[in-house]
């Protein structure tokens, strides 16, 4: 049960163990690497792309502007981002819940770039797991520094390439670009948090590594409480495989009572993290399928039935039960749906053209002569298409006029694509228009004719 106390990547001091991790090629690391790979041209593909003159992807946090397949978000569209933040959550936990951490082994960026681009790096300069401990524990000779010169090289340089197209996303690539054409110094913070991100991302796959698996990402701890019996994961057929025990290499036909492990190791030699799956499911198990990989191998070359180490339930192994819609998943299903309706809703009911107005702050009314009373508002109209747009504000019931302070005398302003306008204006009205001293208005924005959104206020007087 020494597992269970210990972490397989630390010692006992809580130091970091180097992990010598086998280099594997099997059917599911094929299968990964084309879906890693489709995924990382996305990632670095994705930036130049544009619809409309605009990024098909942009999460400028600072100056909170997001776009997202084209579709321009103000902050003013929180509840989207909230309501789309809880799906993806929801979405994961459902996920989780029938098939284990295959997010952790497929799509996550952390396993992608380490096994696919990082991993694959070090094994072409150093050689697999023996080669790379003899050259870690050697002496420096000149193949090793010309070996640890190249290989750390390319991950810095790989590092910085990471760094540019994450910062992409963050200010888009034309403001990247300026990096290139400009001196560091007309754009320092940009140029700082690139070396910044770069160091950050070469710590973590030069030197880091696993241990964000482990150790940072709240994603792993959550597996506890969201797996069950039921759940799909990397596990080991117990049923199969044990009692375990050495091959005889003499023997035609192992004696019975052994089970089909035959104790070679290797699923713990491949092993990214460490651990040894045979003991069952373990918080550091990413699901990078290299055990069920090797595991395979062993089994054809000593001719026994492949998947001793595969996707399955406990439930599954012990009963031999397939996958079940339980009440769980049923709840978690209803939830999703629900939420995907009102997201749906929410998108489809999304205006082009939104539009805030409050009245002015301590002011109550004015009376600009004897016959109309006036009110001052300001005014924020957001222009989410990528065109200029010249909208005309009008009032629905048409019982007053509409004044711009720092516009024009006319009702009309243009705001360009993408962009916030802000100014104030008046609203004047007869008085023998008002019954109240607390009129309901309904101010119509159009562009063309067409009616592009309408907000309410209200209006003083005496
Ligand atoms: S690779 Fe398969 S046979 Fe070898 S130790 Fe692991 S489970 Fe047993
Ligand atoms: S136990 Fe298997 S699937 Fe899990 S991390 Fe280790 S090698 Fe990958």
């Amino acid at each position: 049960m020494d597992f269970r106390d210990n972490v397989g990547i630390l010692d006992r001091q809580g130091g970091t163990k180097r992990m010598y991790p086998k280099s594997v090629d099997g059917f599911l690391f094929k299968a990964r690497s084309i879906f890693g790979y489709s995924l990382l041209v996305f990632l670095f593909v994705a930036p130049f792309l544009k619809v409309d003159g605009q990024p098909l992807l942009l999460f400028n946090i600072l100056e909170r502007k997001f776009i997202i397949f084209g579709q321009l978000f103000f902050p003013q569209d929180f509840p989207i981002f909230a309501l789309a933040m809880l799906i993806f959550i929801v979405f994961i936990v459902l996920f989780t819940v029938v098939f284990g951490r295959v997010f952790c082994g497929w799509a996550c960026p952390q396993t992608v770039f380490m096994e696919l681009i990082f991993r694959r790096i070090e094994y072409w300069i150093e050689g697999d797991a023996n080669a790379q401990r003899r050259l870690n524990e050697g002496k420096w000779t000149n193949e090793k520094i010309w070996k640890k010169t190249l290989k750390h090289a390319l991950f810095w340089i790989i590092s910085f390439l990471i760094a540019n197209t994450f910062l992409a996303y963050l200010v888009g690539i034309d403001e990247l670009q300026k990096l290139t054409t400009h001196s560091p110094f007309e754009n320092i913070i940009l140029f700082v948090s690139l070396v910044i991100f770069t160091t950050v991302f070469y710590y973590v796959f030069a030197h880091f590594r696993e241990l964000v698996c482990i150790i940072v990402c709240p994603y792993g701890r959550l597996q506890s409480v969201l797996l069950d019996n039921r759940s799909i994961v990397v596990a080991y057929d117990f049923v199969r495989g044990e009692p375990r025990g050495k091959i005889n290499k003499n023997e035609a036909v192992v004696t019975p009572p052994k089970g089909d492990c035959i104790a070679c190791g290797l699923c713990v030699q491949v092993c990214p993290t460490g651990i040894d799956i045979r003991n069952g499911t373990q918080l550091e198990c990413i699901n990078c399928t290299a055990c069920i990989d090797a595991c395979d191998e062993v089994m054809v070359k000593i001719g026994r039935p492949k998947k001793l180490i595969r996707y399955d339930s406990i439930d599954g192994i012990t009963q031999k039960k397939p996958l079940q819609f339980t009440a769980r998943i049923a709840a978690y299903t209803t939830v999703l749906v629900l939420l995907v309706s009102v997201l749906t809703y929410l998108l489809a009911s999304r205006k082009a053209v939104e539009m805030v107005v409050l009245r002015a702050q301590g002011l109550l009314y004015q009376q600009p002569d004897a016959l109309t009373i006036s009110n001052l508002y300001n005014l924020e109209l957001m222009n989410k298409t990528a065109q200029k747009l010249d909208l005309t504000l009008k009032l629905k019931n048409e019982i007053g006029s509409i004044r711009f302070v720092n516009v024009n005398q006319s009702a009309s302003i243009t705001v360009q694509g993408q962009e916030v306008f802000k100014t104030s204006f008046f609203i004047l009205i007869p008085k023998k228009n008002l019954h109240t001293y607390k009129t309901k208005l309904q101010i119509e924005a159009y562009t063309n004719g067409k009616l592009m959104t309408v907000t309410e206020t209200s209006f003083a007087s005496p």
